[in-house]
């Protein structure tokens, strides 16, 4: 791997003077350089601005008031100080065994420490020879080139990628019971600034390749004990492919599924009425079935233009639907919010303006007449038997307990779709309240149900049978939803 060539001997035996000079040959196109030398009784040191001039493209940088330079090999960098011991190779450090010296001008680091750690990091190709005082350099590429850290739920897979196929004898790996999992490939020439950089995850604490004589390892700290490890290799890309098993993650496999039960992927939305049963019908003929749907697409089509939300319609057409379906529908269809679009009537014709509603039992006489009216449409489903058996009193109860585990979201969804709206319409907010939908009961995720104006109210009435007030409403509704969801986001990512 390493050639050497028998060049011409460069005899030191005359320098009697402090300085010298190392002969550098290039093997790949013969060119010779020197690199100046410090020698003292004890070691020698090598000049740091000659070893940047013959060995990197870049010039490097110096601090001469600080004595400290950095030099740079492609994207590696290394710092080195006068009167320390110490080299940064991108922030990782080695250690030579005496301190590097300057004379004012340049810094000289001791020559056999300071070619080792070259070597072993940023030029694999060099080989230095100590007695000839003279440096090989070879182009020798790194077969061993990156690694990835994958994390899966029963484990973490390594892929140290290479630019060749080893003979499967040379590789070895053992887990060390001092908490280490080595990996050592025979005639490996490693990138080892590269994989010391690589992020670390699963069961890998830390990483570090070193680089030896005739291998290469890389060793890796875990976080946790393994129940076992297989190693293999693969084609396309080349690649060494460590298994790393760990008892099944629970926890992962949990936060997975919360996560999806979290992420407010699909919306349903529920036009009122529709059919036969034509809903509430204002004075001057308009009708809420047809008004709630029209907003109901206005909404959805926004959902779906500006925004990767999955929309569910309970309806599409002016159709009758039971409520019974419409939350069937939305369970089956695992939404993540649901929304019923209504208008209200009122006998008292001066009574205007948009509310949003909870499932709960009615508190206020307006309350238990809006929602009597609201499921009147039951009457109306041929066929419903017992589906909703006696839904008053103690069941009506029972129902809107198992609502309230979503009632705290359900009336943060409220809350922001009146203030969304009380932004946008010229008509009064009502505010939240809380009524016994029917067609919220059984809905399995937060739900509300939203009645966007009283057609019993004149003006109301005009408003509503306006396409820009209608689109005005969608907006509204959008925007909470919208709002909604990054809350619950911003809580995905805390979580
Ligand atoms: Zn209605």
């Amino acid at each position: 791997m390493f050639k050497c060539y028998k060049t011409i001997l460069f005899s030191f035996l005359t320098c009697t003077h402090l300085s010298a000079a190392i002969l550098v040959v290039n093997s790949v196109d013969q060119k010779e350089n020197e690199l100046q030398v410090l020698d003292n009784a004890k070691a020698s040191y090598v000049s740091t601005t000659d070893l940047s001039k013959v060995l990197t493209s870049r010039l490097p940088y110096m601090n001469k008031e600080r004595m400290k330079m950095v030099l740079y090999f492609s994207d590696t960098r290394i710092k080195i100080s006068s009167n320390s011991s110490y080299v940064l190779v991108d922030e990782v450090v080695y250690h030579m065994p005496v301190p590097a010296k300057d004379n004012g001008v340049d810094i000289f680091l001791p020559t056999v420490p300071i070619f080792n750690i070259l070597k072993q990091t940023v030029l694999p190709g060099i080989t230095y020879d100590a007695i000839k005082q003279r440096l090989d350099i070879d182009v020798v590429e790194f077969n061993i080139t990156n690694l990835g850290i994958e994390q899966k739920a029963n484990g973490t897979i390594l892929s140290i990628y290479t630019r060749e196929r080893f003979y499967d004898g040379h590789i070895s790996s053992f887990e060390h019971d001092n908490g280490w999992f080595y990996l050592t490939v025979q005639d490996g020439i490693v990138d080892t600034t590269r994989i010391n950089k690589a992020e670390t995850r699963g069961v890998i604490a830390k990483v570090t390749a070193n680089q030896f004589a005739e291998s290469a390892q890389i060793s890796f700290r875990l976080r946790s004990e393994i129940i076992g490890h297989e190693v293999f290799q693969s084609p396309d890309p080349n690649a060494i492919v460590v298994t790393l098993r760990t008892p099944f993650d629970k926890s992962a496999e949990r936060i997975r599924a919360l996560r999806d039960r979290w992420q407010l992927d699909t919306v349903v939305l529920d036009a009122g009425h529709g059919g036969k049963d034509g809903g509430t019908v204002g004075k001057s003929g308009a009708k809420e079935k047809n008004i709630v749907l029209d907003i109901t697409k206005r909404l959805g089509l926004l959902l779906e233009k500006k925004t990767n939300i999955n929309v569910v319609y309970t309806r599409e057409e002016d159709v009758f639907i039971p409520l019974w379906k419409r939350t069937q529908k939305a369970n089956e269809s695992n939404g993540k919010i649901f929304v019923s679009i209504h208008a209200n009537s009122n006998p008292n014709r001066t009574a205007r303006g948009f509310e949003t509603y909870l499932l709960n039992q009615g508190k206020s006489d307006d309350a238990i007449e809006l929602a009597s009216r609201e499921n009147a449409v039951i009457k109306l489903e041929e066929h419903s038997g017992n589906k909703y058996k006696d839904l008053t009193g103690e069941n009506l109860i029972m129902a809107t307990m198992a609502q309230s585990m979503f009632m705290k979201e359900s009336e943060e969804l409220a809350a922001l779709i009146q203030s969304e709206l009380g932004n946008r319409l010229d008509s009064r907010n009502r505010g939240v309240k809380q009524a016994g939908f029917v067609v919220l009961i059984g809905a399995s995720m937060p739900n509300v149900l939203i009645e966007t104006g009283f057609l019993s109210n004149p003006s109301d009435e005009k408003r509503l049978k306006q396409a820009a007030y209608r689109q005005q409403i969608a907006e509204g509704i959008f925007s909470a939803i919208v709002k909604f969801r990054s809350v619950r986001e911003e809580l995905l990512a805390e979580g």
